[in-house]
């Protein structure tokens, strides 16, 4: 009897000892598994890395990239787009202008009164569909839809259609265009839904001035915009006259910046009045060895339609953002099983969108609610410990920041580029003190900049970082709404051929 009852509780204790070696082993494991995944943070922590060394080192980089897509056409991956924007509205201008706004599925028409003092602007905005068979069909068929919309507008804005002085409009037209003038430019290639075969190669605001003049509107196409950004810094301007640059950072991005026309040596001759121009950078194609770079980032650009391009886009803007989380998070959930089973979703490219990712991010609930709410339904995680959900808070962080400082670092190029860092330009000499620092203004648009606060407040911190306070504080950022479409309305006002003289009598 005392043999089985030994028996049995040798029996039992076994047991116990396995039992216990096995929570251990698990528990041992499961550590592993989490230090695996803190390893890959680590890494990815590491590899976006972005001093204030190596942010300067990005803003040398973009100056002396500008300056080589000044000095030769494929100079550099920047292509420095001359706009033939000579002179920007400074607030003085009377009278009413119009716009229109063509890139994309759907067209707008503006209309702003301006009357003279820096006014407030309110404009009467229309948007419309284009008719699909208009978007493929002759690009005769497409003006006239245009022209009669505009007349419409014009009509029932009580302006007299068949006035007797000129209306002048503002072409925004958001496809390849190789610009020639202010107000002419050459179809490269439609985008988008378009494909109206007999317009390419053919110069786009004449086909409207046409279409125009055959519906008997009396108005003239002023300026043909062919990037955002323009509209951007002239709006910009408009407000402060210390505006010097623009930038976007919404689905992408983009900037431009006033230039001396002699630095522009690409175009040698170059003559306007202000001895200046509009160049719009393109610099989502911008490149340098000094960005820094993780694996997540040249698999994104392995898979995507443009390998090789848009780098500094891809590490900046909104269209990826979200997307380099999603392959943080699959590496994460490959790794260990902190995720459970590796969902499916995390396999889909854009499964995770820059405005979900930003809400991860700023999800200040002890509990990171929101986080758990976005993981379930977007990527099909559900029920992840809280450590797991700060694990995403910190990866959305960290991508965050590094766009936010990479984009500060690009403004700051562009000050330099043009002697307003505090340096004393790209050829240098002068130490900071020596250079007396000119207020200087930026004109910002785009919803991960507006939207983001983490976004903004990274950006600002880095450009404060990158100028020292003595030279950050001579500049401003000033967030402005609607450059592509009251931005042309108000270039139409500065390159009108009444130049700011009082037309209001078109009222
Ligand atoms: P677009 O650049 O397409 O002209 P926007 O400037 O509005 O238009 O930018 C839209 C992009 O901004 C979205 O594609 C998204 O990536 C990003 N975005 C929008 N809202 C938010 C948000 N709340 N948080 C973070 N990013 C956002
Ligand atoms: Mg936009």
């Amino acid at each position: 009897m005392g043999k089985v009852v030994l028996g049995v509780s040798v029996g039992v204790a076994v047991a116990a000892c396995a039992v216990a070696a096995l929570v251990v082993g698990r528990r041992v494991k499961s550590r592993r598994k989490w230090n695996r995944v803190v390893g890959v943070l680590k890494e990815l922590e590491e590899s976006c890395e972005t001093t204030v060394g190596r942010l300067r080192q990005v803003v040398d980089a973009m100056a002396v990239e500008m300056h080589a897509g000044l000095a030769s056409e494929g100079g550099s991956k920047l292509k420095m787009l001359l706009t033939f924007v000579d002179n920007l509205p400074s607030g003085s201008e009377k009278g009413i202008f119009y716009a229109l706004d063509l890139g994309g599925t759907n067209f707008r028409v503006l209309r702003v009164e301006l009357g003279g003092q820096r006014s407030d602007l309110d404009p009467d905005v229309e948007q419309q569909p284009i008719p699909e068979q208009l978007m493929t069909g002759r690009s005769e068929d497409l003006f006239d839809f245009i022209a009669s919309s505009l007349y419409q507008f014009v009509e029932k804005g009580n302006d007299s259609v068949q006035s007797l002085v000129t209306k002048e409009l503002g072409f925004t037209f958001s496809f390849p265009v190789k610009q020639t003038s202010v107000s002419s430019g050459v179809l490269i290639k439609w985008t988008k839904a378009f494909a109206i075969k007999d317009m390419v190669g053919k110069e786009v605001a004449g086909a409207l001035q046409q279409a125009l003049t055959r519906k008997g509107l009396n108005m003239r196409v002023a300026v043909l915009q062919v990037n955002d950004t323009v509209g951007t810094i002239a709006l910009g301007h408009y407000h402060d006259e210390d505006t010097v640059a623009a930038v976007i950072i919404g689905t992408g991005t983009n900037a431009c910046y006033w230039e001396r026309t002699d630095a522009i040596i690409k175009c040698q001759g170059l003559l306007t009045t202000s001895g200046s121009m509009v160049v719009n950078m393109e610099w989502g194609h911008f490149w340098s060895s000094h960005l820094p770079r993780t694996s997540y980032d040249i698999e994104l650009d392995a898979e995507s339609p443009n390998p090789n391009d848009q780098g500094f886009e891809k590490m900046i803007s909104g269209m990826y953002l979200g997307d380099i989380v999603r392959r943080v998070i699959l590496r994460m959930s490959e790794e260990s099983d902190i995720f459970g089973p590796v969902s499916s979703r995390l396999y889909m490219p854009f499964a995770l969108r820059t405005p979900a990712m930003a809400a991860m991010h700023e999800d200040d609930s002890p509990e990171l609610m929101e986080v758990a709410r976005i993981l379930k339904d977007v990527l099909d995680i559900p029920d992840i410990p809280l450590k797991a959900r700060k694990l995403v808070v910190k990866i959305c962080d960290v991508v965050t920041r590094r766009a936010a400082r990479l984009a500060a670092a690009g403004i700051v190029g562009i000050l330099k580029k043009i002697g307003r860092d505090g340096s004393g330009g790209i050829t240098g000499g002068r130490s900071r003190s020596d250079v007396k620092m000119r207020r200087t203004a930026v004109a910002v648009e785009g919803s991960l900049y507006t939207q983001y606060t983490m976004f903004r407040e990274y950006l600002h911190e880095a450009l404060h970082e990158i100028l020292g306070e003595d030279i950050a504080r001579h500049v401003v950022i000033n967030v402005t709404e609607d450059g592509s479409g009251i931005g042309a309305a108000l270039l139409a006002a500065s390159h009108s051929s009444s130049g700011s003289v009082d037309n209001i009598q078109l009222v």
